[in-house]
């Protein structure tokens, strides 16, 4: 057993070759790259590393699995083997969680979390995997008329390193309740957690070339994915940059399906009636939570001027108590950016800050003298025109902005390129429905934030994305309607 030490903690490291057709390969190149542990920038291990050959290999078998025995097997043993896996990764809960910490660094409590949803996540498309119906539709004339919905067929998925396991499920559950065989991609800084998924995946009896995991990089293996001709759909998670490559990419090959979700800048909004405490309290994990590293991040704060002064005084105070180290203490609420790039990238944002006038309240430096760690970094007086308050910065730093009233606000967060996620603290009911109908964004929390269940679709306007993920909708994205019409 491969194991990797890190303090106090022996963590049981899994596969480190590609899934395909249910065998451990190593890449056609035989290449591999290294995955680093983010607290300390020590090198894990080395994972196989998938090109476009290999991807040619995946979708191969992942064809002949859709096209033989796959489509053979029922919908309610598609839903069985999904609530297996779902049971198999309950029993391993701990060891997941420990190599998630390890490869991306979240504190382990947070590991941990992630978990439950995804545990929850394949439980919720396990149940739905026999009820997923046409219907009979009334046309005139002597003729029977119904839908069918059925699998789009082999598709590709591309994950970022923020959630890799939350991610894969994300993925993988509407995808196998529905039929369709997949190739994922995983992020190039966090390839371990998704292959023991692997593992668990051909222990719970998928059938060969359902599932298939590559390690790899975008460039190479997430572009193969994404122009490959025989594949039927491309699902990606990641940067709204890579967003445009990979829906151009399905343009110029074969108009496979596209959805993705993309970035985000999302305006959290507090009045000056909100329950402060509250308030504080949910702003400060709007942005913090999981190193900032949140897709939705509430990373636009718009505070009432009526109440400015208060919730600044106290959230600089919250942000300085946040308690930044080891991942896998138990006290630890803040782990290490994901890696070099992504530590240099905050750090350089913080730095625009700086520069372009913002009052740097706390932070603004790196923790420890080795791995990724960041102080959380609180900005105030922050100009709606500045980089920080309108570039995606998926760090722990949060930007505070000043406003007077609800129609002024509105306008403000709207302004941007992004629309996935917004929320709003006020005991006002009529000001809290206002900003739920006027904000142009795929959720809004009122008086919470980055409440999730695999019911509630979660996704993009605007250049945040394009489709939902989880609940009835996500499933809509995994099917193809057919119209059968028949001669009475
Ligand atoms: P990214 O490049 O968009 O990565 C997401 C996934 O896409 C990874 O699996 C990546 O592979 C792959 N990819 C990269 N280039 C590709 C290409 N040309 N064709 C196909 N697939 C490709 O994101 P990143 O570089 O890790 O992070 C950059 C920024 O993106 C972050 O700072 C953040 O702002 C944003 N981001 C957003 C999310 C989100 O949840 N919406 C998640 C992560 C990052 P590699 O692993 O080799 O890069
Ligand atoms: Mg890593």
């Amino acid at each position: 057993m491969v194991t990797a030490t890190v303090p106090g903690q022996q963590v049981k490291i899994g596969p480190t070759r590609l899934l395909i057709n249910n065998e451990w390969v190593n890449s056609i190149s035989d290449r591999r790259f290294e995955t680093i542990n983010p607290a300390t920038g020590e090198v894990i291990c080395e994972v196989a590393e998938a090109d476009a050959a290999d991807v040619d290999q995946a979708v191969q078998a992942a064809r002949v699995a859709f096209n033989g025995e796959w489509s053979k097997i029922s919908a309610t043993r598609r839903g069985e083997l999904l609530y297996k896996l779902a049971d198999l990764i309950k029993q391993n809960i701990d060891e997941l969680a420990h190599l998630e910490t390890l490869d991306n660094g979240k504190p382990l409590q947070d590991s941990l979390g992630d978990l439950e949803l995804v545990i929850a996540c394949y439980r919720y498309y396990a149940g739905w995997a026999d009820k997923v119906q046409g219907k009979t539709i009334p046309i005139n004339g002597p003729y029977f008329c119904y839908t069918r919905h059925e699998p789009v067929g082999v598709v590709g998925q591309i994950i970022p390193w923020n959630f890799p396991l939350l991610m894969q499920a994300w993925k993988l559950a509407p995808a196998l309740a529905t039929g369709n065989t997949v190739v994922l991609k995983t992020a190039e800084q966090t390839p371990l957690s998704a292959l023991r998924v692997g593992e668990l995946i051909i222990e719970a009896g998928f059938p060969p070339g359902v599932v298939n995991i590559l390690s790899g990089y975008g460039p190479t293996a997430g572009a193969a994915i994404a122009r490959h001709k025989d594949i039927d759909k491309v699902a990606f998670t990641g940067s709204t940059e890579v967003g445009h490559l990979i829906m151009e990419a399905a343009a110029k090959s074969n108009l496979k399906r596209v959805t993705l979700e993309l970035g985000g800048k999302s305006p959290n909004i507090v009045f000056a009636d909100a329950d402060m405490d509250a308030a504080i309290a949910g702003s400060h994990d709007a942005i913090f939570f999981n190193q900032g590293q949140c897709c939705c991040a509430g990373s636009r704060l718009f505070v009432e001027e009526k109440c400015y002064d208060e919730f600044v005084a106290k959230t600089v105070e919250k942000a300085q108590n946040r308690i930044v180290g080891n991942p896998f203490d138990a006290k630890t609420e803040q782990g290490p950016q994901v890696d070099k790039d992504q530590f240099d990238k905050v750090m350089s944002y913080i730095e625009s800050g700086m520069r372009e006038g913002a009052q740097m309240l706390c932070g603004g430096n790196q923790v420890g003298e080795q791995g990724f760690f960041i102080a959380p970094t609180v900005f105030a007086d922050v100009r709606d025109d500045m980089k920080i308050a309108q570039e995606e910065i998926f760090g722990p730093v949060m930007s505070i902005i000043k406003f007077k009233d609800l129609d002024e606000v509105i306008q403000r967060a709207n302004a941007t390129m992004y629309g996935l996620a917004a929320a709003v603290w006020t005991k006002d009911i009529t000001k809290a429905h206002a900003i739920a109908n006027n904000l142009r964004a795929g959720t809004v929390w009122v008086n919470c934030y980055d409440v999730f269940d695999a019911a509630a679709p979660f996704g993009g306007f605007k250049q945040s994305g394009i489709g939902r993920e989880l609940g009835e909708y996500g499933l809509q994205q995994y099917t193809e309607i057919k119209t059968v019409t028949i001669k009475l």
